[in-house]
């Protein structure tokens, strides 16, 4: 059986690693950018992700991507500084803020608790969060994790890591959300209604 060409083999193993390419769609996008080179697309997209790269800073409060440190989030004065809003990922935020209610603070935890993928509390954002909430005037903590098995594993444990905290309210979104749901794709107006029917735990 004939391989692909060294550089194409490369291209393709690359774009295998991203998240949700399976190896026929690595090959489709690697032949489409060569096909279209000379239109300016893979060099559109190398030049993009380069910038992307150079430029992204991890925030230091909420560790959300941007470029800047503090982020746009943590930086805006306009800001509910008394909220704070638990999420996965960086881009779950994006999520939240398409249902124009919520207008607090968030932390992004990196992930969700997942002891058979080797994912335990020290590989989460956790130690920032309790800092968080201790220093500052946090009045609030939503948790929007999903409610997934384990997205319900890591906001019971967030629940017993802040339970302490005087006069602190904590509140779940994502038990309005369909069960087994990524609310990175869910509608903002789920999510609007999810977050005013949050309950306090
Ligand atoms: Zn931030």
């Amino acid at each position: 059986m004939l391989a692909f060409s060294p550089s194409i083999k490369t291209l393709v193993a690359e774009l295998k690693k991203l998240p949700g390419i399976g190896p026929k769609s690595a090959q489709r996008i690697c032949f489409w950018l060569l096909k279209h080179r000379d239109e300016g697309y893979g060099l559109d997209l190398s030049q993009a992700l380069s910038k992307a790269l150079g430029e992204a800073k991890i925030c230091s409060l909420c560790h959300n991507i941007s470029d800047d440190d503090p982020c746009n989030f943590c930086s805006d004065i306009l800001r509910e500084r008394t909220k704070l809003c638990v999420v996965e990922e960086p881009f779950n935020i994006y999520a939240i803020e398409r249902s124009s209610l919520y207008k607090g603070l968030y932390h992004v935890l990196g992930g969700n608790l997942s002891p058979l993928n080797g994912v335990g509390p020290e590989e989460l954002n956790l130690n920032s969060l309790v800092k968080r909430v201790s220093s500052q005037e946090i009045e609030e903590v939503i948790i929007a994790t999903s409610p997934t098995t384990e997205g319900s594993a890591t906001a019971h444990y967030i629940v017993e890591l802040l339970k302490g905290h005087r006069n602190l309210k904590i509140s779940r979104i994502a038990l309005g959300l369909p069960l087994g749901a990524d609310i990175d794709y869910v509608d903002s107006l789920t999510i609007a209604q999810a977050i005013e029917a949050r309950t306090i735990i």
